[in-house]
């Protein structure tokens, strides 16, 4: 049966681009204009996952997706036109699983949507952190399967998240200067630009926040660069 995914967006012609994907990729999406339809949508139970666009006709995406969280627990995806927004989503504890930024690909989405669900059917009905062991690190990374756990759960990386959380964990407490992290971890990308470091920086926190919101392991030192405590002395 296939797996039916709610878009909740008011362009049309990201609505439509976005159902058009998810078709072809063998996806059932259905779609709504208002925030207030996709709630009631959503209290059917019938779909796996949402898609979800922050600035709606009659109420905001995070207010959707505050209200969505009292009910359901299905991934749930940003679609974000600001950048500043990002920093919302973060700071802001609304159960977003995840975000993807305006202009977007629709591949990517549906990269995003396809790791969501994998996920979701592989985790415990347990929470995580509560079935994770017992562990004084706070940080385990395992460098042969290139993965990194932080408090027992393993972290959703992409390559570069990963290679740039690796190299700050080589030296808890020593700061990277952007140039030193740009030669280190992007030393075979073809394109990247300045605010590579910084991007890549946002989603780490990001990631970390959403397994331990306790505190900030990444620490900016303005002009410096970046370092990461893992609450021990380097
Ligand atoms: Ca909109």
């Amino acid at each position: 049966m296939p797996t039916s995914i709610l878009i909740i967006e008011d362009e049309p012609a990201i609505a439509d681009t976005l159902i058009y994907t998810l078709k072809s990729e063998g996806y059932l999406p259905q779609h709504c204009t208002l925030g207030s339809q996709g709630l009631e949508a959503l209290r059917s139970g019938q779909y796996a996952l949402a898609i979800l666009d922050i600035g709606l006709p009659d109420m905001s995406g995070f207010d959707v997706c505050r209200e969505a969280r009292t009910f359901t627990d299905i991934p749930i995806i940003f679609l974000t036109a600001r950048a500043g927004e990002i920093d919302h989503i973060v700071g802001l504890e609304l159960g977003a699983d995840d975000y993807v930024t305006k202009p977007f690909s629709p591949r990517e989405v549906v990269a995003r949507v396809r790791t969501r669900l994998r996920r979701t059917a592989a985790a415990p009905t347990s929470p995580t952190a509560a079935s994770a062991p017992a562990s004084e690190t706070l940080f385990e990374v395992d460098a042969e399967s290139g993965r990194i756990r932080f408090h027992g759960t393993l972290l959703d990386l992409t390559r570069y998240e990963y290679l740039l959380l690796k190299t700050l964990l080589e030296r808890p407490g020593r700061i990277y200067s952007r140039d030193e992290l740009m030669d280190r971890v992007w030393s075979d990308a073809l394109d990247t630009s300045d605010r590579t470091v910084d991007t890549h920086i946002k989603t780490l926190r990001y990631k970390l926040k959403v397994i331990n919101e306790d505190k900030d392991r990444i620490i900016t030192h303005r002009g410096m660069g970046y370092s990461i405590d893992t609450g021990k002395p380097s």
